[in-house]
């Protein structure tokens, strides 16, 4: 199996990625990987195992259709994860979030079309759905996003589902709750804290530190991306869930004892604007028509990963203040 997965020099991408040639996939330890990626400030192919023989990284961007029109015929799948993905960006400069998420998504359809490509995931967040109180959000939910990153990735997955209908191409779009790992960069919530803490400094806390995320290990989102690539249906949405669902200021309680600091180092600041209050999946569809089921516990995934920062300064300090 030839698989071309897009931005993949950055945080889930690399974590499919290293997963993918080492085995991780048992059935298909002999898959051959494409890497196309930008290179933004988000992308490093330190994250990569540059060198693997099964590995072939091509330095580009998802805009460019003639790049990609030497790049994916032979390819029996593209996974989709090129994204401008901050939130707080996307609030202050939403243009390239149109730029790569939604014109970058037609392109790679469009190419993978021309290129006979024969499936392709697009990979997407539960933010499309917007914000719920109560309850949990099955894939037949209508798409209200909120923020200048939701609904530039609702919007792509709008053209995902109208490649499908419209030219029959084989899409399956995924929608994942909160990630955490190793080589997430240090803008993201829990990076952010745990390097913070690392090193001295206070962490910044949005509002009232209330709003409710489900928090996912990276490795159980991939798994389910790869269980959607490999017996997923065609044109069909799967939520990812299964996370830890906790308040921003229980994540700081976590975070603080396992850095071994306190509520003195935390400021609270003003909140997000258009803040979402609470995400919520329900993933019963991926559990019982794919077999997915997470692995990681919240508590020994954050512990690991708290560790992991500890261990590779040399990975984050570059990353910190630019
Ligand atoms: P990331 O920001 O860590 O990585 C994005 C990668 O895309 C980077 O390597 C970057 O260089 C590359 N890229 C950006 N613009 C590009 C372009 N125009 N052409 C080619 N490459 C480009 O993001 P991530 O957290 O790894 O997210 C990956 C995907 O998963 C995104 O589509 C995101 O929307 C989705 N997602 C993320 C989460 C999460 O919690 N991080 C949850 C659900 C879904």
């Amino acid at each position: 199996m030839r698989i071309l997965v897009t931005g993949a020099a950055g945080f889930i991408g690399s974590h499919y990625v290293r997963t993918l040639l080492t085995g991780g996939y048992p059935e298909h330890t002999d898959a051959h990987v494409t890497v196309l990626d930008a290179l933004t400030y988000a992308g490093s192919t330190r994250n990569l195992p540059i060198g693997h023989p099964r590995l072939t990284f091509v330095k580009g961007d998802v805009r460019d259709r003639p790049l990609l029109d030497r790049v994916l015929p032979g390819h029996d799948a593209v996974v989709h994860m090129a994204a401008e993905s901050h939130v707080d960006r996307s609030i202050a400069g939403p243009a390239e979030f149109v730029r790569t998420n939604v014109l970058g998504t037609q392109e790679v359809l469009d190419a993978a079309l021309r290129a006979g490509v024969r499936t392709v995931v697009q990979v997407s967040t539960d933010e499309v759905y917007g914000t719920i109180e109560s309850g949990s959000w099955t894939e037949h939910e209508p798409l209200l996003p909120n923020s200048p990153y939701s609904a530039s990735k609702a919007s792509a997955d709008l053209f995902a589902r109208a490649y499908w209908r419209t030219h029959g191409l084989d899409v399956r779009i995924t929608r994942c709750a909160n990630n955490y790992g190793p080589y997430q960069h240090v803008e993201k919530l829990i990076p952010l804290f745990v390097t913070n803490l690392l090193s001295g400094r206070p962490v910044p806390l949005y509002g009232d530190g209330l709003n409710r995320r489900e928090w996912l290990h990276v490795d159980d989102h991939c798994r389910g991306i790869h269980l959607v690539l490999t017996r997923g249906r065609p044109g069909e949405v799967y939520n990812i869930g299964g996370g830890a669902e906790m308040s921003n200021r229980d994540m700081t309680e976590k975070l603080l004892e396992l850095c071994g600091a306190d509520w003195r180092m935390v400021r609270k600041v003003a909140d997000r604007k258009g803040h979402d209050i609470r995400y919520s999946l329900d993933d019963g569809k991926i559990r019982t028509e794919l077999g997915y089921e997470p692995r990681h516990s919240i508590d020994h995934g954050l512990r690991e990963v708290v560790e992991w920062y500890r261990g590779n300064p040399a990975w984050w300090k570059p990353l910190q203040d630019r």
